[in-house]
This record gives structure tokens, sequence and C-alpha cells, in this order.
């Protein structure tokens, strides 16, 4: 299926090019936006799975469920990028793979501050609040 075109919108300080929303990923922002994060629960053979999506990876179950998580867990691995095309971003910025506590999958994200991210960080999930939403970012784990 097709995307289309996105829109462009200036969230945060990131110019994000956004498409149609599927009905998967507007579940999962209104829940980031009421501070929970959400994931795709498999009741065949057990497992949770995210990205979002209609089937189980591991058995093709459909029927997906949700369950809340408590969304922390360890940076898996991590890209830190020090330059921007656009000069008005605030740099630098890393992004990461982390490993869930508990759940076995793997959650894309930002983490914040930039600085000091290495393998193996415990994190937590970090609700910012923009002008166009709230953002689910990560920061090292405080308890
Ligand atoms: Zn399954």
């Amino acid at each position: 299926m097709a995307l289309g075109e996105p829109r462009y919108l200036k969230v945060d300080d990131l110019q994000v090019g956004v498409y149609d929303v599927s009905p998967e990923a507007e579940y999962f922002w209104s829940q980031v936006a009421e501070r929970r994060v959400v994931i795709r629960y498999c009741e065949r053979c057990g497992r949770y799975s995210h990205p979002r999506q209609g089937t189980c990876a591991n058995c093709f179950a459909g029927g997906l469920t949700w369950r809340e998580v408590p969304g922390s867990g360890t940076v898996y691995t991590y890209s830190t990028a020090y330059r921007a095309k656009d000069p008005d971003m605030t740099m630098p910025r890393t992004f990461a793979l982390v490993e869930l506590a508990d759940v076995e999958t793997y959650l894309f994200t930002e983490i914040v501050p930039a600085e000091g991210v290495h393998i193996g960080l415990p994190v937590e999930p970090l609700f910012v609040q923009t002008e166009q939403g709230v953002l689910l970012k990560y920061q090292t784990r405080t308890n």
C-alpha cells in the first residue's frame, strides 16, 4: 500500500514527515498522550511485539491485544549525530534501540540527554509535551 505524500510538521525542533496514521499507530500515540507505554501482545503464544502490527511475528496469529508495560529497559544499540542539515536543530542527538524489560521486544527512540549513552545503559520513558502533542523519548533511569 502506498503511503502517499507526507505532511511536514515541526515537532520539537525536528522537521518530521507525517503520513496517514494506521489504527495501530493512532492507538499507541493516544496512550503516549496519556503517559502510558503500550505494546502489542499475542494471547496465543504470549509474545510481545513492536513495532505495532496486526499479526504476531512469531506465530502469525491475528487479533493482537494491547498491554501497558512499564516501558523501562536498557540501550541495546545507539547512534549519536553531531551535525544536522538544518542549522536550527539542537545537536547532538542520540537515537537508540531500547530493549524493553520483561517483554522481550525493542523500541526505537531518542535518548536525552544525547551525551553519555552506552550499550546497557538503564533507561526509562520520558513523556515530552510539545505544541503538536506528547513525544515519547527516553532518559537515564532515575531509580
Ligand atoms: Zn503469537
